[in-house]
């Protein structure tokens, strides 16, 4: 076991992140550059290649066999000047669900990454709200800048347009597309130049944030028009705050190609000087804040993933740790229940390429093998005192469906399977008022789609799905409440903690409802 100063320099070296982004605007490219500069992988294209499904050969892929379970890319650690980095997967696409969000809860910093002929789209915004709510630093990286995009400046006031970020470029392109020259570093005082200039050079020194006069690009119209903009930015830009940045109300900018690996280095650099390490957590039973070089382990479990392979049933909870140090075959509590267990060698470090015993401490990720034990947002620890974080956010889901039983005689493995599920928060369920029929909300399909898989495999439940689509879920005061003013358009149910809530069909049919009960306060969960 290490001792306290070990544990601290040991936290105090942890960065761990995930990267936000809408579908295709570059996450995974960026992904496999940072894997390169931390050793990971040897060549681009494999995170590529095995998200194609055209992965021939790797370490990770044995691992994966071996645990029947895909878990290639849910945790990457890495090792980058001097420090520990966890990236954590946040998958988008159709693999998109609630665990997507909850990830977010076990990061201590979040990389936007943005395509810059496209600006922020639908996902960010999405993942941007729950980050945002969690006042954790955000870093955004503006990718393709090979190809032509967007004006920079655009770009920045739409962060503060869309998403209520100051930006702060931190760089700033210098042409686009074919005609990119090279990036100015407004804080190294330098240029990085994209191509090496004729005498070998690939970074040109600022003196008081300009060219030498012989240096033949300070004529370079390119360049000009960016010296205007950094002035623009300097007298009327937002003012670099680092406060601001650590609370997420403003947002470090960094412009790059991830495919042409030009500015992911120096986003990286900085990224790891600037991003907190792991810093204390809130507890719902004490007053005090759990300190992440407390010496007693404690984590909470933020994703339980099944495996859809109906030979191996066991799932993976991942834990994020919050203090002290892990160790196999360890005896923790699970808070829930009170109850002793030994997390034995079954428990394995998720993606360690080498396999390797290493230690783990607050910030890093352990993935525990489980029978059932584990729920969505159960604490962990070891020693006497207990110790219980706080509960994870509900958030509101998108989609819905109606869901019964096939076979009416098998109504109690129906019901067993829906709550055990319901409970390990695969899915969100909720019940009408009138009828008391079983409606599934989910933020994405997959969550559907496993639950289906679930029930009929482990419970032997055969369920029918009807999908009663996209509707918007809003929460609503019991006292306000008149059943009366439920229909098919804004169909009322309650959660799990009999809570009511409307779910609208459409924007029309919750402004209809707005202006008809003008009275009645309509919430959202995140
Ligand atoms: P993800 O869906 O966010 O993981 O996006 P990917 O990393 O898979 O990238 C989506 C597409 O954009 C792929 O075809 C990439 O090759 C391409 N791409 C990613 N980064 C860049 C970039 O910097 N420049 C250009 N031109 N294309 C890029």
């Amino acid at each position: 076991m290490m001792n306290a100063q070990e544990l601290k320099q040991a936290v105090a070296k942890r960065r761990t992140f995930a990267i936000i982004s809408h579908p295709d605007a570059g996450k995974t490219t960026i992904t496999e550059q940072l894997l390169l500069y931390g050793g990971v992988i040897r060549e681009a294209g494999t995170v590529k290649a095995k998200k194609s499904g055209h992965f021939a050969k790797s370490d990770w892929m044995a691992i994966e066999k071996q645990r029947g379970i895909s878990v290639t890319s849910s945790v990457m650690q890495f090792d980058y000047a001097g420090k520990r980095i966890n990236i954590l997967d946040t998958p988008g696409h159709e693999d998109f669900s609630e665990d997507t969000y909850r990830t977010l809860m076990a990061v201590d910093a979040a990389v936007m990454v943005i395509d810059s002929a496209k600006g922020i789209e639908a996902q960010t915004k999405k993942l941007f709200k729950v980050v945002k709510q969690r006042g954790i630093p955000i870093f955004t990286f503006m990718n393709k800048l090979d190809r032509d995009g967007r004006e920079p400046l655009d770009l920045i006031a739409e962060l503060e347009d869309l998403l209520g970020i100051e930006g702060y470029a931190m760089n700033w392109p210098i042409g686009m597309g074919k005609g990119l020259v090279g990036l100015y570093d407004r804080v190294g005082q330098q240029l990085e130049l994209y191509r090496e200039n004729e005498a070998g050079q690939k970074h040109l020194p600022l003196v008081s944030g300009k060219l030498a006069a012989s240096e033949p690009l300070s004529h370079d119209p390119q360049y000009l028009a960016a010296l205007d903009d950094i002035d623009l930015l300097n007298d009327a830009g937002n003012q670099y705050n680092l406060k601001k940045i650590m609370a997420g109300d403003q947002t470090p900018v960094f412009f790059g190609s991830a495919l042409t690996n030009f500015g992911v280095e120096t986003f990286l650099k900085h990224f790891v000087d600037m991003a907190p390490a792991p810093g204390p957590h809130q507890l719902a039973n004490r007053d005090e804040e759990l300190m992440p070089t407390a010496p007693e382990f404690a984590g909470f479990v933020f994703k339980i993933q099944a495996n859809m392979n109906p030979n191996h049933r066991d799932r993976i909870a991942f834990v994020r740790i919050g203090s002290g140090e892990f160790d196999r075959g360890m005896d923790v509590t699970l808070e829930r229940t009170g109850k002793t267990m030994r997390l034995n060698n079954s428990t394995e470090f998720m993606a360690d390429s080498r396999e390797q015993v290493t230690t783990a401490v607050a910030g890093d990720i352990v993935g525990l093998y489980d029978t059932g034990n584990f729920q969505i947002g159960d604490t962990i620890y070891a020693g006497k005192d207990p110790v219980r974080f706080e509960p994870l956010p509900q958030f509101t889901p998108e989609l819905f469906m109606r869901v019964t039983a096939k076979n009416v005689m098998k109504q109690k493995s129906f019901h067993k399977g829906m709550q055990q599920l319901v409970q390990e928060g695969a899915v969100q369920l909720y019940r009408t008022y009138a009828t008391g029929d079983y409606i599934l909300g989910a933020v994405g399909q997959l969550q559907f789609e496993v639950f289906k898989f679930r029930m009929q495999n482990e419970y032997n439940s055969e369920v029918v799905m009807t999908p009663i689509g996209n509707r918007t879920a809003r929460w609503i005061e019991p006292d306000q409440l008149d059943e009366k003013m439920s229909s098919s358009r804004n169909l009322l149910v309650k959660d799990v903690h009999g809570d009511p809530l409307f779910l609208f069909e459409n924007q029309y049919a919750e402004r209809w409802f707005a202006d008809k009960y003008p009275n009645v306060r309509l919430t959202a969960k995140l």
